[in-house]
């Protein structure tokens, strides 16, 4: 038997062992390094590179001069201090990397202290893994956003109610005049009212967010559509001694969309046009396009000034505009209107001149049934 082959065997072994290792750090969408004790790179696979953004090896090189680290308080991390002190397995959820061109990810990064190798030769070292959590991180700042913005515009009109019934069982209890109390109620009453058009948009806004992939796509009338929607928004417009009129081309046909939230976008347009329109009329027109159909809603309101036109989409702004607050809102309409265009695939424009009007457009596809 030859001599060299018992000892052969487990060094067959460990190649095999060592094979398959490095492809499975190699499939890992995470960048797994391991630095030895001077800091410096002995092994990293192929993610590594792409979230440091380079395209070099980087073997031997110390860890610091390839991980350009901030805090969240956007302070330079020192990563040899940090790595240097790791003598138990730690994790971070809060760093950002920055990239040369200026921009950056939010990165999870866990150090542990480990023995690089087998035995007596092994060193002493440290696994490095970093992911890219930028997506989740985004979503997390805008449900934390969403929850303070949402809790403070539902506290408001429950303080309010809360206080004017208060005061209307205080004036009742002292015998107060009657006109007091109703008044007190009154106000009471159009806040909670307030209220539940603010839980109304949030469950339409709830629903638009989970239904992304349960459009029911059927075959709308158009004619039928605007001409319900002219009859049901007529009284509100002629409250106000506004007109309401539509606009057709007679080249329309059918359109092949969500009719629930094709309606509902219009009439939020249609709403606005008349909530914020003093004087004049409001005019839907409806045409035929390349693509589909395209709708406007036009009125001859308050209007929108540029600096507010870039934010009016965003979930509960509201002008701070005088003529806006007269009415009430919640903010939500056409955050709402936003996602549910999206989910039809439509273009929304906006053109406003302030004191002069505003004309919405709305570009609906015509989808696949
Ligand atoms: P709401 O009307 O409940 O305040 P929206 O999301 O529907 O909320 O609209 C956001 C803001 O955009 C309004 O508060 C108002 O300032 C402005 N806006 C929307 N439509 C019009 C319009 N037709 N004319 C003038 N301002 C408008």
């Amino acid at each position: 038997m030859d001599q060299n082959s018992p000892r052969a065997q487990p060094a067959k072994q460990d190649s095999l062992e060592h094979e398959r290792l490095s492809s499975l750090i190699n499939s890992m969408a995470d960048g797994v390094i391991a630095i030895d004790d001077a800091q410096k790179i002995a092994v990293y696979n192929g993610a590594t590179l792409n979230i440091l953004d380079i395209n070099t090896a980087i073997t031997n090189k110390q860890i610091s001069s390839v991980l350009a680290l901030f805090d969240k308080n956007d302070q330079l991390v020192n990563v040899s201090r940090l790595i240097a002190q790791t003598n138990r397995p730690y994790a971070n959820r809060d760093f950002r990397l920055k990239y040369k061109d200026g921009s950056q990810i939010s990165l999870y990064m866990s150090v542990a202290p480990v023995q690089l190798g087998y035995g007596q030769s092994g060193t002493k070292g440290h696994v490095i893994l970093l992911r890219d959590i930028t997506r989740e991180k985004s979503l997390e700042e805008e449900k934390e956003e969403f929850i303070s913005v949402a809790s403070h515009e539902l506290r408001t009109p429950v303080t309010i109610a809360e206080g004017n019934i208060g005061n209307a069982q205080v004036i009742l209890d002292k015998g107060g005049d009657k006109a007091t109390i109703q008044e007190a109620l009154r106000q009471a009453h159009d806040q909670i009212v307030f209220l539940s058009e603010i839980i109304n948009d949030l469950s339409t806004l709830s629903r638009a967010e989970r239904d992304k992939l349960t459009v029911k796509i059927e075959s709308v009338n158009v004619h039928q559509l605007i001409n319900d929607l002219l009859n049901d928004y007529s009284k509100k417009a002629a409250d106000k001694s506004i007109g309401l009129r539509i606009v057709f081309d007679p080249s329309l046909e059918l359109l092949n969309t969500s009719k629930m939230y094709l309606r509902e976008i219009l009439q939020n347009f249609i709403i606005n046009g008349i909530k914020y329109t003093e004087q004049g009329e409001v005019v839907i027109s409806v045409k035929k396009v390349e693509k589909g159909v395209q709708f406007s809603v036009a009125d001859s309101g308050i209007g929108i000034s540029r600096n507010d036109q870039a934010r009016i989409f965003n979930k509960f702004f509201r002008s701070e505009d005088y003529r806006t607050r007269q009415n009430s809102g919640t903010g939500l309409g056409l955050y709402v209107t936003l996602k549910l265009s999206q989910l039809l695939k439509a273009e929304i424009q906006l053109q406003s001149e302030l004191n002069k009007g505003s004309v919405f457009t709305i570009t609906v596809p015509s989808l696949p049934l």
